[in-house]
């Protein structure tokens, strides 16, 4: 079995030599156990964050031990009634492609046509599930809203996009950082407003897609963009705080927004969340996104990198942007 290693922590850009690929043999499962061939793992944003030696929500990387993260595959030996050989898991030990690991550490999936695996690490697993959760639980969003989402064209924000046309919105405003993902936003999405954040300074461009102000503002980015959101908020806006992007690579955090004061002039609320405190929802999730998807509604795009040895360069890739929708590495 291979596996990677985080061997450096990266200052700044994470590159290729922050990782190394090591061979192992692996054990039988135990009583309990399953073993599990990935079929394809998966890179996140917060991976970065694990990179760093430092408290978080999520603990730190060990250097010299196999990295983490989702994966989905298919059980190959089982030491457990209720995860029998032959099972689809989501579980948690990527960046490898063989792992044995508790059987009630893995969550078993359904095995559906016309659903690919990959879908249960995207639109339908934790990516598709914070989008759900942020936009209805956390944004309290209602039909009429209009509905800014930054990162838009990556694997949260895309379905943030979409939930909100689904859910009733009254325009939905997206930003991305390429004219194809702009393309994208408008045309394959059905986005009303969409801007490249490259294009000039936020405010001015959010000012032009959002004439009449922001209802909801989904902040996958922070920065530059969360200021311009806070200032285009209508009275009782709601922002939720998922992610800040364009802050994970920088040894010093930016200065916060210099518009704060707005929060009491327009009563509005803003309000950081994980997803991974919102496992209440997931029958709800399931059957609404699930039910989305299965009926052609939903747009699931991924960007598909194939082989483990590429993951560190798929990682680093996504933090650039080489992402359209959810991106996913193949072990075929
Ligand atoms: P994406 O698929 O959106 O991939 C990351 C994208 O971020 C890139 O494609 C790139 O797109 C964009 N990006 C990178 N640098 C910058 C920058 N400086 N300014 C603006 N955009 C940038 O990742 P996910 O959908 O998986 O995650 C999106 C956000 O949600 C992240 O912040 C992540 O941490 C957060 N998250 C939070 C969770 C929670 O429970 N709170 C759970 C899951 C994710 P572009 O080309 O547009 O720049």
């Amino acid at each position: 079995a291979r596996a990677f290693h985080l061997v450096s922590r990266p200052q700044g850009e994470p590159s290729e030599d922050n990782f190394r690929l090591v061979t192992s043999t692996l054990p039988d499962p135990g009583p309990g156990e399953i073993a599990v061939r990935n079929l394809a793992i998966s890179v996140d944003p917060y991976m970065r964050g694990r990179m760093r030696d430092a408290a978080s929500y999520a603990a730190p990387w060990q250097l010299d031990q196999p990295a983490q993260g989702g994966a989905v595959g298919e059980v190959i030996a089982s030491g457990s009634d209720q995860v029998p050989v032959g099972s689809l898991v989501v579980h948690n030990l990527g960046w490898r492609d063989y792992a044995v690991l508790p059987a009630d550490q893995a969550a078993v999936v359904p095995r559906q046509d016309g659903v690919s695996p990959t879908l249960y690490l995207g639109a339908l697993g934790m990516t598709g599930r914070t989008a759900y959760v942020g936009l209805l639980r956390i944004a309290s969003f209602k039909p009429g809203d209009i509905v800014f989402v930054s990162g838009a064209a990556g694997a949260v924000g895309s379905m943030v996009g979409q939930f909100a046309k689904l859910s009733g919105a009254r325009q939905v405003i997206g930003s991305a950082g390429s004219p194809a993902k702009i393309d994208y936003l408008r045309d394959v999405l059905g986005f009303d407003s969409v801007f490249d954040y490259h294009d000039g300074p936020a405010a001015e461009l959010l000012a032009q897609a959002a004439p009449d102000g922001v209802d909801v503002f989904f902040d996958n980015v922070g920065g530059e963009q969360l200021e311009a959101a806070i200032g285009r908020m209508n009275l009782h806006g709601r922002i939720a705080i998922c992610g800040s992007i364009s802050n994970y690579n920088k040894e010093q955090p930016e200065p916060g927004p210099r518009n704060l004061g707005l929060f009491i002039s327009s009563r509005l609320t803003m309000t950081g969340f994980l997803v991974g405190d919102h496992s209440d929802i997931a029958d709800e999730f399931t059957r609404t996104v699930g039910g989305w998807y299965a009926s052609g509604q939903l747009v699931a795009r991924e960007t598909v990198v194939h082989g483990l040895e590429n993951t560190p360069a798929a990682f680093i890739g996504m933090l650039k942007g080489d992402n359209t929708g959810k991106m996913i590495i193949k072990l075929d």
